[in-house]
């Protein structure tokens, strides 16, 4: 053992020692050990928070999950659109925890937001936010004008809103705070508003809000989809109405139609059994009907033609005076047969108006006719005429039956009779205001009407613009005077319908002049080569040869070349005129063509010669 000296130095540890060094050495691993269980222990509880967390926000979207789910469903249950609305607006106030809701469409036409639903409001609240423009003090207001989701989680600090009526009502509807969200559909056209209000402050979580859009989304296309929907409602119901107008129409045509017919197919019965006494009653009586018929069939075929544009006006420069005095000459015997007082009052002779004579004449008179039919016999009819400015003014009115505030609308619609004026109407098709209007327009000018309703009377007014490029001293314009046939002329006519034909050479025969008929069309150029007429009425349509073409082979003929043409037809459009002179006619007439029409024609013919 000597040869190890340290050996010999190091003196063995003190067995207690040893003792104490291993206790702490354990002391020491434990406590490492302890940290490490501590370390564990905590991850452990945080996992667990974690897992917690986790679970809560799963059980929370489960819930949104299963709320958006029974909003989806309810909306698939549903059939009515206000219930959905209210159903959105339920849910909304469910997702928002608020006390009140409300849904509001964006109506284009006035823009403005209209509530069509809401929830816990009280019925001042509704009236009060019946209709919301953009800016107004309320948190729809401004996210209509900013066009964006608006918060207000304080009214009584809120800058936009204090010191205004709204925030009164909000305080007086128990309503703290508010949010509203734009309703925008898929292509971000804004339809609506959704809002939810609380009675107390109220910040809303983002996650409230988040769910919120998604039912938001839902009510935009619901109100989208109720919007298509409506308009195709509204078409159809239009529809319905046209289709029930035509019905009633054709009844009505074919009523009126046969109503003329009766007396004149009596008179002519009387004439037949050679009554001579009767003619005298006889006779106006029939004029009086088929004057009747043929302004109705004349109503029917213009408002055809202006609906299709066909119709051109023949403006000229008129007097005031005279349009009226055409118009009171047609009408006068209508009101007269009702016994009705009738004043007119226009300003002088020197108010000048651009317009076709005709056409405006038929809009008075038209106004005229119908105070006459819709006035009980001894009523009172005014026609006054006065200048405003540029514009004339000529206020038709009467004492009559009037008509109701609902109809006043319809009543320029083409067909449109008011209902139970049936006993009160003297005729007609429902057509005259259609066209007189139309015809207003086409002159740059309007008819309006007013009228307290039942029994209360009616007045019509004409505007129509001025002509202020005519001079006020030039002189009134003239008249067409009516002269009488001096000198008789040849007249020759070519109809294939023989009673139109005979009858008209029968007229002339007694006003003076001379006259041969044809019934075949084919034989015509020979006839007239032989006759040699003044003037050749030629019917258009007849068999064989049509007028169109026999009028260009009598202007192929020398010895005709001073023959006055005068076509005949059923047909008066532009076209048809255009095709008349086209084929060498001097001059288109209407069937059944009136007699002082003839005569004037006549007599124009004899002063040229
Ligand atoms: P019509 O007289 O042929 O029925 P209108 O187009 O001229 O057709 O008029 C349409 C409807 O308007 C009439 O059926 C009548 O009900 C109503 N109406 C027109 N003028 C008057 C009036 N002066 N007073 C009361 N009702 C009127």
């Amino acid at each position: 053992m000597l040869d190890n000296p340290a050996a010999l130095a190091a003196k063995p540890p003190h067995p207690s020692a040893l003792l104490e060094q291993l206790v702490e050495q354990r002391t020491a691993e434990l406590s490492q050990a302890l940290a490490a269980v501590e370390a564990q222990k905590q991850e452990l509880e945080s996992a667990l928070r974690q897992k917690e967390e986790v679970q809560s926000q799963l059980k929370d979207e489960l819930k949104d999950a299963q709320l958006l789910h029974n909003i989806s469903a309810m909306l698939v249950d549903e059939n009515s659109v206000g219930e959905l609305y209210q159903k959105l607006v339920d849910a909304a106030t469910l997702v928002m925890r608020s006390d009140f809701g409300s849904m509001q469409r964006f109506d284009e036409e006035t823009g403005k937001l209209q509530l069509i639903a809401h929830r816990g409001l009280d019925q001042p609240a509704v009236e009060f936010w019946q209709w919301v423009h953009a800016g107004r003090a309320t948190t729809c207001g401004k996210a209509l004008q900013l066009g964006q989701r608006v918060v207000v989680p304080d009214f009584e600090v809120c800058e936009f809103i204090e010191g205004s009526a709204d925030l009164i009502a909000f305080q007086q509807a128990g309503v703290r705070s508010a949010q509203s969200t734009p309703l925008l559909t898929r292509n971000g056209r804004l339809v609506g508003m959704i809002t939810t209000h609380w009675t107390r402050v109220c910040q809303p979580r983002e996650r409230d809000l988040q769910l919120l859009d998604i039912i938001a989304r839902q009510a935009a296309d619901l109100i989208e989809r109720n919007a298509s929907a409506e308009a195709l409602r509204l078409q159809s119901q239009r529809l319905i109405e046209a289709d029930r107008y035509k019905d009633e129409f054709l009844a009505t045509l074919a009523h009126e139609l046969r109503n003329p017919l009766a007396p004149i197919q009596n008179g002519l019965a009387l004439l037949k059994i050679g009554k001579s006494e009767q003619v005298p009653r006889v006779l106006p009586m029939m004029e009086r009907q088929l004057g009747h018929m043929v302004r109705l069939i004349d109503d029917l075929l213009d408002v055809s033609r202006v609906s299709r544009g066909m119709i051109t006006l023949k403006r000229d420069r008129v007097t005031l005076k005279t349009i009226v005095d055409s118009a009171v000459e047609t009408s006068r015997p209508m009101i007269n047969a009702a016994q009705h007082k009738f004043t007119v009052t226009i300003p002088g002779d020197n108010v000048w108006l651009h317009v076709d004579l005709t056409r405006v004449a038929q809009i008075i008179s038209n106004l005229l006719n119908n105070a006459a039919k819709y006035t009980p016999s001894g009523g009172e009819i005014e026609l006054v005429a006065e200048v405003t400015g540029s514009t004339v003014l000529v206020k038709v009115s009467d004492t009559g039956i009037g008509i109701a505030q609902t109809m006043l609308p319809k009543i320029f619609e083409l067909f449109t009779q008011v209902d139970g004026t049936a006993e009160n109407a003297q005729g007609g098709l429902g057509v005259g205001l259609a066209l007189a209007k139309r015809l207003a327009e086409m002159h740059d000018g309007s008819i309006e009407v007013t009228s307290p309703g039942d029994k209360g009377g009616s007045v019509f007014t004409l505007s129509l613009p001025v002509d202020h490029a005519v001079a006020l001293d030039r002189n009134p314009d003239q008249h067409p005077a009516s002269h009488p046939v001096g000198n008789a002329l040849r007249v020759l006519i070519i109809d294939d319908n023989v009673d139109a034909a005979e009858t008209l050479a029968l007229v002339l025969g007694v006003l003076g002049h001379t006259t041969s008929v044809v019934v075949d069309a084919r034989k015509a150029l020979a006839a007239a080569l032989e006759f040699e007429p003044d003037v050749v009425f030629l019917d258009l349509g007849m068999p064989h040869l049509n007028g169109f073409d026999l009028a260009r082979q009598m202007r192929g003929e020398a010895a005709l070349n001073r023959t006055y043409l005068a076509a005949l037809s059923g047909w008066g459009s532009e076209d048809d005129r255009a095709r008349s002179l086209e084929a060498g006619v001097d001059r288109h007439l209407t069937k059944p063509v009136k007699l002082n029409e003839v005569e004037e024609m006549l007599a124009q013919l004899v002063q040229r010669r």
